[in-house]
């Protein structure tokens, strides 16, 4: 995808008159607009997996396997730094930082969720 982002940025580029053209920078947001919303996707992919595995320590330590406790602690803070990355994110593409629902201009909090923008 990102292949093909870029070639349609130097098609752009090779077919516009100037470097000021309306039509470049408009492609230019538009392709990180898309950049951006790959990157979440990206990082809601890994969070979902990091769930997924620190759901099957607790569960092996339930069916006595015990998972040692800082194998435990360091995944959670793996996902910490997912979820602030995804909050940054969030916000930067216009969206909740804690759900990343679309936020109507005005909101004050998330519709979705209930989060304080
Ligand atoms: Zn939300």
């Amino acid at each position: 995808m990102d292949e093909k982002l870029n070639e349609l940025l130097r098609t752009v580029r090779r077919n516009a008159a100037g470097a000021a053209c309306g039509v470049c920078r408009k492609t230019e947001e538009l392709v990180s607009a898309v950049r951006l919303r790959q990157r979440i996707a990206e990082l809601e992919r890994e969070e979902a997996a990091r769930l997924a595995e620190a759901g099957r320590m607790v569960y092996a330590t339930h069916t006595g396997t015990p998972t040692p406790t800082e194998a435990l602690l360091e995944k959670l803070r793996e996902i910490d730094v997912l979820k602030a990355e995804l909050a940054s994110l969030r916000r930067e593409d216009g969206r909740c930082a804690a759900c990343g629902a679309v936020i109507p201009e005005g909101d004050r909090f998330c519709r979705a969720c209930g989060h304080r923008l």
